[in-house]
Formats: structure tokens, C-alpha cells, sequence
């Protein structure tokens, strides 16, 4: 079976012509390469989405771990999700606080644990419990994202949906999805959720079937976009279910999209890729950075 890593930077309302989305396509180069590497020796898909998913979530431009959006109490609460396609094992972690890399939390939540989810101060004492790095929110907080905040303190109906329409702001949660050479397919997502969500709240990424799902029967995907809209359609899980209905993955990813804005007016987008190597990507947003590679191919990227 000939390899593949998708990843992506986030659907949203990104300005083609930034600085920022220019850092966002280099940190997805980055990534995919990272996953093709592994892939090419032989290694599995849940390592590629890891690897990859860890890059994103250092890269500064990108609202997942380094960079991530401050909620209106002024903290970053991370979420994300992994998940084996070939075992249908996950992991997930929200509303977690002071972890640099969300994504191997969850990965450690999934195989050093008897559940699939933690949340919150569980999540933290499983990560000291197990001496996984953790780090300080001035880490975390990049760029202009404070001033961002302080300028939110007294909103005038800010809606948090925004980020994915209003030009200039941006949603940019990463994901990554990978085939790799034993047939085996792995999603993994990760996210700082919205600017300015309430301490707590907990959008559509580390909800399995929602921010992603992989299942070596269909494919494997990951979600970005307006996570109150994406969850309400399940939307990672509706993309196999119309993988397992015999469309490909970029007619699956299609058909997903426009049921977001046919069922519930969402806004986001959507990377896969199914059992049969075939790369889907969909969004309705103004771009969604993202790169793949397909067996030793040179890495394609783009908005
Ligand atoms: N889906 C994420 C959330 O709602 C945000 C994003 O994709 O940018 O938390």
C-alpha cells in the first residue's frame, strides 16, 4: 500500500497574502514531511499523525498548542483527539491546561489508560502522574493574542463564530491523517478552540466522530471550523459513513460540507483519506492551509 499524510492548519478566514499564512503552509510542509518520513520506513499511521499533529501544534501561527486562542478568563484550555483506524482505539483530552502538545496526551490517555477521554484537572494529574512534559501559559501565548484578548474585555455581541468569517481572523486548529504501508489508517486533531470561549467549553476536535474518526473499514478525517456546528452533524464519522456508501474521500469530504451548511449553516472543512488511498479535502471557508504526500511523491501544498 502506497503511504499518505494529510495534515492541515485550520479552516477560516485566513488573508492569502499574511506573513501568518505563509508560516502556516511552511508549518504544514513541515509537518506532512515529517509524517511522509515516518510512513516511508515503514512506520504506522498512528506515529505519522503524531509526529505531524506535534509540529503543528509548535508552529505559532497555528491555534493548537504554541498559539493557541485565550478564553475570556484569560487561559488557553487545549483539546485533542487521536484515533486507530485499525483497532478503533482513541484517546482524547479537553479543557486541559499548561501542556505543550495536547495530541501525545491523548495518545498516553489512549494506551496507558483504561478510558479514551479525560478532561480538565483529571487530564493534568494523569499527565504529572505520568511526568509528561508540561509547560507555562506564557508559552503557550504567541504574537498579539493577549492584545487580542484585552481589546475583547468589554465585547460588543463578539461572537466566538467569527473567527472563521470575519476577514482577518482566523480559525486555525491543525489535524493530520495518514495511510500507512500495512493498509492501517490513523486521524489525529488538536486545538486551542475559539478566541474568547468560555472556560470549559469544549468544541467538536476531541470529540470522537466529530473533530475526527479513522476506521480502516472507511477512512480517516479530521475536522476543523465552527465546532458548535461541526458536532451537531458528527461530521468526521458522516465522511466514512459516505466512504462506506461508495463515495471517494474528496466526494465524501464535498458531500459532508455541504450538509454542514445545508443542516446547520456551519462553516469549517475537512482532510481525509480512505482505505483505498484516495486524499479528500473540502472547506467553505476562505482557505484552509493544508499538505499531503503520497508515497515518496514530492509534498504538494496549499490553501
Ligand atoms: N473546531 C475548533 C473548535 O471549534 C476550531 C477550529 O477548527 O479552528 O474548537
Amino acid at each position: 500500500m502506497k503511504p499518505i499524510i494529510v495534515v492541515h492548519g485550520g479552516a477560516g478566514a485566513w488573508d492569502l497574502n499574511s506573513e501568518r499564512f505563509r508560516e502556516a503552509i511552511a508549518a504544514c510542509e513541515a509537518a506532512a514531511a515529517a509524517g511522509q518520513a515516518i510512513l516511508l520506513t515503514g512506520g504506522p499511521a498512528l506515529d505519522a499523525v503524531e509526529a505531524a499533529t506535534r509540529i503543528l501544534e509548535d508552529a505559532p501561527p497555528l491555534d493548537a498548542g504554541r498559539g493557541s486562542y485565550l478564553n475570556t478568563a484569560g487561559q488557553i484550555e487545549l483539546d485533542a483527539l487521536i484515533m486507530d483506524g485499525q483497532t478503533l482505539r482513541l484517546g482524547a483530552v479537553a479543557a486541559v491546561q499548561r501542556v505543550c502538545n495536547p495530541i501525545s496526551l491523548a495518545r498516553r490517555i489512549m494506551t496507558d489508560t483504561q478510558h479514551n477521554f479525560l478532561v480538565g484537572a483529571g487530564a493534568e494529574a494523569f499527565a504529572d502522574a505520568i511526568g509528561f512534559p508540561r509547560c507555562e501559559l506564557a508559552d503557550l501565548l504567541v504574537g498579539g493574542e493577549l492584545e487580542a484578548y484585552l481589546a475583547l474585555q468589554h465585547p460588543a455581541g463578539y461572537e466566538t463564530a467569527e473567527i472563521f468569517t470575519q476577514p482577518g481572523a482566523m480559525g486555525d486548529t491543525v489535524g493530520a491523517v495518514a495511510l500507512d504501508a500495512a493498509g492501517n489508517l490513523a486521524a489525529a486533531t488538536s486545538t486551542g478552540g475559539t478566541r474568547n470561549k468560555m472556560p470549559g467549553r469544549v468544541g467538536d476536535s476531541p470529540l470522537v466522530g466529530a473533530g475526527g474518526y479513522a476506521d480502516n473499514w472507511t477512512a480517516a478525517v479530521s475536522a476543523t471550523g465552527h465546532g458548535e456546528a461541526l458536532m451537531r452533524i458528527l461530521i468526521s464519522k458522516q465522511v466514512c459513513d459516505f466512504v462506506a456508501a461508495g463515495l471517494s474521500a474528496q466526494k465524501a469530504c464535498q458531500a459532508a460540507i455541504h450538509l454542514l451548511e445545508e443542516r446547520v449553516n456551519g462553516v469549517g472543512g475537512l482532510i481525509a483519506v480512505d482505505a483505498r488511498g484516495h486524499v479528500g479535502l473540502a472547506y467553505n471557508t476562505t482557505a484552509m492551509p493544508h499538505a499531503f504526500a503520497l508515497g515518496d511523491e514530492r509534498l504538494q501544498s496549499g490553501s
